[in-house]
């Protein structure tokens, strides 16, 4: 990607880690002693937010994985709500993922609400869009993931495309399968959305939005992505709970 964008690389650790996998990768960042290239965001389970914020000593922040989209500090058993991840001084949250569209059943105006409020309290956002296997088979791809960016820009102020949103395009088939989407599909997913950004928002947002891949990326197969024209870093799962996250972090360009 172009030097005029910063890499972006996030880790997202689902409900997929305990202490035991946390330590190791956490030492990894620890001992690598530099500053990244990238800007580099992890998402731990709100288990381990608090303990990896602590135990991370390099420039690396952290984000949440979920919100509710409540404004306010309340009675909503089993949720996080912005107040409280500005109380733990984090910066990032996550909204889209495929698992929650798919698994919990998420709608686009749902997640669109999230990336709202958690932008209109001046957090950053990732904002996770994707198709379905059945929905690339049948030549949707781009339709999908307009519509799902398409509720966002509905309600969220057209500035923040550029300044305080990362896009991550996850093909669904691609998440935890093992089965990469080729440089080519990728870059290609990738154009539609800077083109979708160009004529929704601007040039200049369209020239400034990081627009990360995810789905199976491993440190032997970010390097063709990461050299894509529209292709700026990644959000990584399984391979983030591994020390080797720290390759993926130096291999995005
Ligand atoms: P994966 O997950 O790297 O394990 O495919 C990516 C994601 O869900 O963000």
């Amino acid at each position: 990607a172009p030097s005029s964008r910063r890499p972006w690389v996030g880790g997202n650790w689902k409900a997929a880690a305990t202490k035991a996998t946390i330590g190791p990768v956490v030492e990894a960042l620890n001992k690598s002693g530099e500053g990244f290239a990238a800007e580099v965001v992890i998402f731990p389970s709100a288990m381990h937010l608090e303990s990896t914020k602590e135990a991370l000593k390099v420039d690396a922040k952290i984000g949440v994985q979920n919100i509710h989209s409540a404004e306010k500090l309340g009675a909503f058993t089993g949720e996080l709500v912005v107040p409280q991840v500005q109380d733990m001084g984090l910066e990032w949250v996550m909204v889209g993922h495929s698992e929650r569209r798919h698994l919990f059943g998420e709608a686009d105006a749902v997640v669109a609400e999230k990336a709202r409020v958690a932008l209109a309290a001046g957090l950053k956002v990732v904002v996770c869009v994707g198709e379905k296997l059945d929905e690339r088979e049948a030549g949707q791809c781009r339709a999908v993931v307009v519509r799902q960016l398409d509720a966002v820009a509905a309600v969220v102020p057209a500035e923040s495309w550029a300044a305080s949103i990362v896009v991550a395009y996850e093909p669904v088939w691609a998440i935890g399968t093992g089965k990469v989407a080729s440089a080519e599909q990728a870059q290609e997913a990738h154009k539609d959305i800077r083109e979708w950004l160009e004529a929704k928002i601007g040039a200049a947002a369209s020239a400034a939005c990081r627009i990360v891949y995810g789905g199976s990326v491993k440190p032997g197969n970010c390097t063709g992505l990461g050299a894509q024209p529209d292709i700026d870093g990644f959000l990584v799962g399984g391979a983030a709970l591994k020390p080797e996250f720290v390759d993926i972090i130096r291999g995005a360009q």
